[in-house]
């Protein structure tokens, strides 16, 4: 079976950051507490178990705050604390602190669940996030979580053609949601673990794209899906953003014996 990479594979600038940092502070601080998993995949959770204790206010440890940020008024910013936001989530947030000054109110298309619109939501009452169109009387300005669809985002802003519009989808994603919807022939093997919301969005993006698609998280999910592998002669491989290189290794060896 030939095997191409559809695109950039393994973590996006931003968790490569996170990580890097974090390697760093760990040499002086072996144990910290983390409010939020480190990020949405179990091998790498799982390479710094050792290290990273779920948050407790008890000021025993420094807190980790994870990639895609942390509400305002969360205590762990009051404590000893490495900030690894990314900083892309820093240039929107810089930016709607601004609109909000001028008097616009910001819609920020986005899963109010995910933990980068619970930390944009606790920036200012002004903020709504959403999926669902809002009636809003006001200026408004119109952006979007990082690691949105970005042309769900560009159906969803047609509603609001009076909006001053500023897409904040992320290249690093985009590029790889490009890549699934230009296939033509073969099958799609989007890697990345089940939990992760970036793997989830490429592996519908796959399916809508009409793909033979499957996700992956372990060699083990290519063995129970063997027969509908050997029908293709070609797999291309897209990882999500948290997805370690060794987590692609271990697909890419599986492929080679088949
Ligand atoms: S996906 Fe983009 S916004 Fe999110 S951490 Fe990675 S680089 Fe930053």
């Amino acid at each position: 079976m030939k095997v191409i990479n559809l695109s950039a594979l393994g973590f996006c600038s931003g968790v490569k950051e996170a990580t890097n940092k974090l390697n760093e502070f760990l040499k002086k601080n072996p144990l910290a507490y983390c409010v939020h998993p480190l990020v949405h995949n179990h091998a790498v959770q799982k390479e710094y178990q050792a290290h990273l204790l779920p948050y407790q206010d008890d000021l025993q440890y420094p807190t980790i705050i994870s990639a895609h940020g942390l509400p305002i008024n969360h205590p762990a910013w009051n404590t000893s604390h490495l900030d690894l936001t990314c900083h892309k989530i820093y240039q929107v947030r810089d930016l709607i602190v601004q609109k909000i000054k001028e008097g616009y109110q910001v819609i920020y298309y986005g899963d109010p669940n995910h933990q980068e619109c619970r930390y944009i939501a606790s920036l200012s009452p002004a903020i709504q996030i959403t999926k669902d169109y809002q009636q809003i009387n006001s200026k408004i300005f119109l952006t979007c979580q990082t690691t949105a669809d970005d042309l769900a985002f560009s159906q969803f802003a047609l509603q609001y053609p009076q909006a001053m519009l500023y897409n904040n989808t992320c290249s690093e994603v985009n590029s790889r949601l490009k890549a699934i919807r230009s296939i033509k022939d073969g099958i799609v093997l989007v890697i990345g673990d089940h939990s992760s919301a970036n793997t989830n969005l490429l592996y519908q993006a796959s399916l809508n794209a009409k793909n033979p698609t499957l996700l992956i998280e372990t060699p083990h999910d290519l063995q129970i899906s063997l027969d509908v592998l050997k029908k293709y002669q070609i797999a291309y491989l897209v990882s999500a953003t948290s997805a370690p290189s060794e987590q692609i290794e271990q697909v890419r060896n599986y492929l080679k014996t088949i």
